[in-house]
């Protein structure tokens, strides 16, 4: 598709949550909504991502969108015609420290508050969950049974299709270079292909944004960290169902993906890239001795491949959404972390409402893009690292 000359808002990222944002805007009559990604849409963090969807959240702000995230999967394929894989596995926390097991009893009091079913069990209730757990040096486990998980491709292709039909216009392989700036305010944004006029423009380039930020000057602290996740051959050893389920005292974490496992070290390295996370084969080592500690059976299990990705970090572990600031008509929606995908559907929403009613209908303070500067964005608690 050819690179138009004007829009009414650019969204700079074809992601999930571009699409998203795409989609809510122009189901709210937004014209000329146009999205721009430099590879293919859902190309980015989203093609890695584990498709884990959990409503433990260690604050009220983000459990609110997991329980709106979560019923638009419910109802996903009604809204938008594509099945979207949407199943109720449950996650489980492995608990073996009691200052960690203190920090979740905090925040399930918080949740369960908020009308989420999550438990404090045993380890050997959680042995009934996963019979080939080792669970022996375990304190407590942490159940969801309604947490879950679902398919990014397919959720950004629903997002993409229904915001095209919607009159929204996406181009792919276009990378933006550059942000036009007079008097404080967003004029353009410039392409290889063509410069594009808009008085508005949507940061949703995932673990690039701190750079497209810098085209407007704005510094942002959206730091991308590489994460990987193997999977086995066929290894019906483990039968299914299997929550996805995070040993805390080692970050290696695992769900079933048809007949194999997903397994992930729980890495957290910086490359010193925001566009490409080359997998590091060393690291699959590591997650054999996290992997055989907790589930020993796995001895018997082959590794069949693996991918990394790079998860879009803030130093706070909360996302930033909202008015970049000093730059008006340029908008953040950026940072997700390990959690952007389930949160995408809100996301969408909030920025869609905020763009166009001036404000957002909910307290979105916890994501204030100013807060950083303000020296406010202390980390008291950031909850499980669970994706
Ligand atoms: C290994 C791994 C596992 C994960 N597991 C989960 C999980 O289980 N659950 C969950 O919720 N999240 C998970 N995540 C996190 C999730 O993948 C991200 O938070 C989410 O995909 C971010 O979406 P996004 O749309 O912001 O970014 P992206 O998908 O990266 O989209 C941004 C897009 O912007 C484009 N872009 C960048 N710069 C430019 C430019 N200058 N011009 C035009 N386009 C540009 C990129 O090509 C990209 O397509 C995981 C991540 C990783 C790496």
């Amino acid at each position: 598709m050819e690179v138009p000359r004007a829009a009414g808002v650019v969204v700079i990222g074809g992601g999930v949550v571009g699409c998203s944002i795409a989609y809510h805007l122009a189901r709210r009559g937004v014209r000329d909504v146009l999205v721009v990604e430099r590879d293919a849409v859902g190309a980015g963090a989203t093609s890695k991502a584990a498709g884990g969807i959990r409503a433990q959240f260690p604050t009220e702000t983000e459990i609110r969108f997991s329980l709106e995230s979560r019923r638009v999967f419910e109802t996903f394929a009604e809204e938008f015609g594509v099945d979207p894989g949407y199943r109720r596995i449950g996650y489980l926390f492995l608990v073996s420290d009691a200052a960690d097991l203190r920090g979740f009893e905090a925040r399930i009091a918080l949740q369960r508050g908020l009308g989420v079913d999550v438990r404090l069990i045993s380890p050997d209730e959680a042995r009934a969950l996963v019979p080939a757990l080792r669970v022996d040096d375990l304190l407590a486990a942490v159940w969801g049974p309604e947490d879950g998980m679902a398919g990014p491709a397919e959720v950004t292709g629903g997002f993409a299709r229904r915001a095209r039909e919607l009159g929204a216009r996406i181009v792919e392989g276009v990378e933006v270079t550059g942000l036009v700036l007079a008097a404080g305010r967003l004029r353009a944004v410039r392409t290889a292909a063509r410069t594009i006029a808009t008085p508005v423009a949507v940061n949703a380039a995932g673990p690039a944004a701190a750079r497209v930020a810098r085209l407007a000057g704005v510094e942002l602290p959206v730091l991308p960290r590489r994460r990987h996740i193997f999977f086995t051959e066929p290894f019906p050893e483990v039968p299914g169902p299997v929550p996805l389920t995070t040993d805390r005292a080692s970050g290696f974490y695992f769900r079933k993906e048809l007949d194999a496992l997903l397994l992930s070290p729980g890495d957290v390295q910086d490359v010193g890239d925001d566009l490409v996370a080359p997998v590091d084969w060393g690291m699959a080592e590591e997650l054999v001795r996290k992997a055989v500690h907790r589930l020993p059976i796995l001895e018997r299990a082959r590794i069949a491949g693996g991918w990394a990705g790079l998860r879009p970090l803030t130093p706070d572990d909360h996302a930033i959404i909202g008015p970049a600031p000093g730059v008006e008509g340029f908008f953040l929606a950026v940072g997700f972390g390990g959690h952007g995908f389930q949160h995408a559907p809100a996301t969408g929403r909030v920025v869609a409402e905020w763009l166009t009613e001036g404000r957002p209908s909910m307290d979105l303070s916890l994501f204030d893009p100013g807060r950083f500067a303000r020296g406010r964005a202390v980390a008291h608690d950031r909850g499980p690292d669970a994706e």
